[in-house]
Order: structure tokens, then sequence, then C-alpha cells
């Protein structure tokens, strides 16, 4: 357990990360040639029942009163894949929060698509495990910060540990593969549970992944205690093969090493503030509404 840490920082009002265009600094984006874009991250809604110390200073912070309905959603999504998009995946915020989720994930399965994955808190999975998986969903990416329920409290402002970890559980019941667990490191925090994050998630068959804080919503108050990604895998060096990290083709910027065991076995990395991966992004993102 570590020391006790404050986010109690005065409540400022900020747009959320995940509602914009992903900010490219001129003196950072390589020149590259443009990739015609193959997948697309849908934020279904801005609003979350957490509020993660590095994504926003409060649950009710810089909600929008707008909202898409279902045919609207569904004109935006033939839309994109008719223009060549081939993955798609859910977000927020928390998608669970949205009331028509079940039937979007529905209408998009019947699209033609290779891939269709949804991001979640986990803290509604229990319930929305089956219907997802009935409606078509392919994958899940749960984020998950800390298996000590006290720090989980504290680094999402009141969030319920037992919660997520059944929400996970139902998933794997339910029949989900391949599913990933993300993992926000924040020096002074979690970074004393990145092993045994590991070994949980291996016990699962879950591939976790580490991200570094990045410097969007309430990343550039966390500057001095990121956690970058080479210090990362040096901390789990015994558990990790050496090798170079590789990126998963068609799969987002993660790199992966294989466990030193057992080659099925995989730890990911999320570098987005020590490295850049804009050049070889193919990824568009749409948002808009609330739920
Ligand atoms: S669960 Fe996700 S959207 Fe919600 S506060 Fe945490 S990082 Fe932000």
């Amino acid at each position: 357990m570590s020391s006790f840490v404050s986010y109690q920082d005065p409540p400022m009002s900020v747009a959320l990360p995940m509602l914009r265009e992903p900010v490219r600094s001129p003196t950072r984006a390589p020149a590259h040639e443009v990739t015609s874009p193959r997948s697309v991250r849908v934020s279904l809604t801005d609003r979350c029942d957490l509020a993660c110390v590095y994504c926003r200073p409060d649950k009710q912070d810089g909600y929008l009163d707008e909202q898409l309905d279902l045919e609207a959603w569904s004109a935006m999504l033939d839309g994109l894949v008719a223009a060549g998009i081939r993955r798609v995946r859910i977000t927020g915020g928390e998608p669970l929060l949205h009331p028509n989720l079940v039937a979007i994930v529905r209408r998009i399965a019947q699209l033609p698509i290779d891939d269709l994955a949804l991001t979640t808190n986990a803290t509604r999975l229990a319930r929305f495990a089956v219907p997802l998986r009935e409606a078509g969903l392919h994958r899940l990416n749960v984020s998950l910060d800390s298996l000590d329920a006290d720090r989980f409290a504290r680094m999402t402002r009141g969030g319920k540990l037992a919660q997520v970890v059944a929400g996970i559980e139902a998933a794997r019941a339910a029949g989900f593969k391949d599913m990933k667990l993300n993992a926000v490191v924040v020096r002074g925090e979690n970074d004393s549970e990145l092993e045994e994050i590991v070994r949980w998630c291996w016990d699962r068959e879950i591939t976790p992944r580490f991200l570094e804080v990045m410097m969007i919503g309430e990343g550039p108050k966390l500057r001095s205690r990121v956690v970058s990604g080479s210090e990362m895998r040096a901390r789990l060096a015994p558990l990790l093969a050496q090798e170079d990290a590789r990126v998963e083709p068609d799969r987002g910027p993660a790199k992966y090493v294989r466990a030193r065991h057992d080659s099925k076995l995989r730890v990911g990395f999320i570098t987005g503030t020590t490295d850049t991966y804009c050049a070889g992004c193919d990824r568009r993102r749409s948002s808009r509404g609330t739920a």
C-alpha cells in the first residue's frame, strides 16, 4: 500500500480528451503519407461513473447536452464502413452507461467489418457481458489500474474494485477471448503492483497492458509521476523474454513482449508520452453526444 496521495484539486472545466481530435504537435509529427483510416474509435458518450485521477477532475465534468440517436449512429457507421473502415472500437467516457449500447453493438455487428471491440471500466460489465456477447461484440478491453481496493477507490475517486472484478469474470464466463486489461501507471501509487497485475491477468488468460500517463485531461497534473514504458519493462524483466517489443498488426499502438516462461502470454506497453506512434496510425475518431 502506498502512502496516501490526495487528488482533490479544485474543480475545473476541461474538455474530455476522448472528445477531441488527437493533438498533433508540429515538432513531433514525422513526415509521412497519411494512411487511409481502416479503424475507428466511436466515443458513444462522454459520461463516466468514475473519475480517474489522470482523466477528469470529477464525475460531472464537461458533459455535452446533445446526443445522437440510434438512427444517427447507424447512418454514421454505414458511411464510415462505405469509406473503408473495417475495425470499430466503442469507447466513452464509459460506453456501458449509454442506454442504447446493446442495440448499437447489434447494429454495428451486422456491418461488413473484421473487428468490433469495446473498451470499458467494467463497473457494469457483470450485467452487460452476456447481452453484449449475444449482440455480436467480438472483444473487450477493461481498464483497471489496481488490484488493491483502497488504491483503486482513490485512483478512480470512488470506484469499487469488486464490481470491476465481477465484470471481468462475467465477461470470461460469457465467452470473451483475447481480453486485455489496461492499467495506467502512476509513480508512487500503483507502480508497485506491476508484477501482481501481470500474474493476475496471466492466470485468467488476459493480456495486461501498461500505459504511461499521457499529457491530456488531468494528466499534466501528474507529469512528475509518469513511469516510462522502458522503466516498466525493466521492473518486469524477470517475467519477460529478452526480445524487442512488437506491435500487433492492425491492433493499435501497444508493443508486446512475451513471457519468459510461456510464449503464448504477453505484456503490452503503450508509451504515449515518451514515444510517438502517429506515423503508423490509421485510426479515425468519432464522438458526439451524451447518454
Ligand atoms: S474510466 Fe475511463 S473515461 Fe472514466 S474516468 Fe477513468 S479513464 Fe476516464
